[in-house]
């Protein structure tokens, strides 16, 4: 049931001295890095300030800004030989946020992610197929390792090319996958203009939907079309990336593994802690961390702490889903965008006006994306050609700078409805 019972079941008073000591060990691990040797002097601080897991408060936030400003090795707390492995946050070509492990991080990474798909019954027995993206994404490789650890048979099947995802399924008789909801839906319908049934065709008995927020109808909608359990899936590649947080058999809350990650929820526009049980901010310190330690890492997810003891035995807390951000970070098929990248590409573009609009829709299965952009108004006048042109030319920009492919609307100058206050960049009409 548990694939590290002792730690797994630690009673909360031993569960914090880990997290102390380990604490102290990861500030005194930070103190090597570029960033924060010089945020230590500057604020007199030290693994000496910490007497009491509070006294983290003392410690400033650290943000993807500070990253990016700091990219790509201002954060290393390592000898750069030490280093085995560079992962990034999911979309952008441009500077993503990099995160770098050693060998131990890796290991220890892949032993989160081996508890997590254990607690939901994944065995050795199992074949797991793999339907995120490899490569600087964390979703493939963090998984695949992890299962690898369990000793399941792992189908790196990678994200996309849904027809042999599904002969895959079949031929090689997969038990367990791990895929993006919004994904999970889109390949149903596959499955159904292939003529079959995934509950029927298909021996697929656990799922892990990760990568972006999902609601609970969504999760239901799965479960039911394909027949499976699903388990909510949470993490960020600061934190590794998945196995951060994740559900167990009772599937009420994700499960946040303390022995790694010192958990805080604050009020996001006060940075003060937010009462327990209340909504707030995740922000995390990884506790475990070598190659890249971070602390006070503000997430900009929404959550909160579910107050009382999960029936499983389990000690670390649960957090709710994810109920939104406290930025304007969209996700779209798991792929990360925020609106600035589209407006600087915009901007590059001549003819092209800075006013645009971003809607999201889902159709029953399929998420989508338009950009609604106003152009000169000579492109109405003249030759619908010049016009189609434009309209390749920006969508192609964008998909050089977003990895995922727009439906592009040009619309006249001021087209688009200005507000009174700050301009509305997204509408998203995603719901269950
Ligand atoms: P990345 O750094 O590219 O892995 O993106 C991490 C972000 O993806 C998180 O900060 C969340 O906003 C989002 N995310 C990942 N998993 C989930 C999940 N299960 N539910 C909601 N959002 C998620
Ligand atoms: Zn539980």
């Amino acid at each position: 049931m548990y694939w590290e019972k002792d730690v797994e079941t630690l009673n909360r008073k031993k569960l914090e001295e880990l997290q102390l000591a380990r604490l102290q060990e990861t500030v005194k691990r930070t103190e090597k890095s570029y960033y924060y040797s010089k945020l230590f002097k500057e604020k007199k601080l030290s693994a000496n300030s910490l007497k009491s897991l509070q006294d983290i408060q003392k410690f400033p936030f650290t943000t993807k800004d500070d990253l990016r400003e700091h990219w790509p090795y201002g954060f290393i707390a390592v000898p750069k030989d030490e280093l085995v492995r560079m992962h990034s946050s999911s979309g952008t070509t441009g500077r993503a946020t990099v995160v770098f492990h050693t060998a131990h991080d890796i290991s220890v990474w892949s032993n989160l992610l081996a508890r997590c798909m254990f607690m939901t019954g994944m065995r050795k027995s199992d074949v797991f197929q793999n339907m995120m993206t490899y490569g600087l994404f964390t979703g493939g490789l963090g998984f695949h390792y992890g299962a690898e650890k369990i000793g399941a048979l792992v189908i790196p099947a990678g994200a996309g090319n849904s027809k042999r995802q599904i002969q895959l399924m079949m031929d090689f008789e997969t038990t367990v996958v791990h895929v993006i909801p919004s994904y999970a839906l889109h390949l149903s319908t596959v499955f159904t203009e292939l003529k079959l049934d995934p509950r029927k065709d298909t021996k697929v008995k656990i799922a892990f939907l990760g990568a972006e927020p999902h609601t609970e109808k969504m999760r239901r909608k799965i479960e039911g079309i394909y027949g499976y359990k699903a388990f909510n899936s949470y993490g960020l590649s600061e934190m590794n990336g998945p196995g951060v947080a994740f559900e167990c058999p009772y599937q009420d809350g994700m499960h946040i593994w303390e022995d790694s990650f010192l958990v805080e929820i604050i009020d996001p526009k006060t940075l003060e802690p937010v009462a327990d049980g209340q909504e707030g901010e995740l922000v995390m310190t990884s506790i475990q961390k070598e190659g890249m330690p971070l602390l006070r890492y503000r997430t900009k997810d929404l959550t909160r702490i579910i107050p009382g003891i999960c029936p499983c035995g389990r000690t670390h807390r649960r957090i709710e889903r994810i109920k939104g951000r406290t930025d304007d970070m969209l996700i779209l098929k798991g792929v990360n965008i925020f609106p600035m990248q589209i407006e600087k590409k915009l901007m590059e573009i001549p003819d092209v006006g800075t006013n645009f609009l971003i809607i999201l829709d889902r159709d029953e299965f399929n998420d989508s994306m338009t950009v609604k952009v106003e152009v000169n108004k000579k492109y109405f006048a003249g030759d619908i050609k010049q016009l189609e042109n434009l309209r390749k030319k920006i969508a192609e920009e964008l998909k050089g700078e977003l990895l995922i492919t727009p439906k592009v609307d040009l619309v006249e100058p001021d087209s688009i409805p200005k507000g009174e206050g700050k301009a509305v960049r997204v509408i998203d009409n995603r719901k269950d």
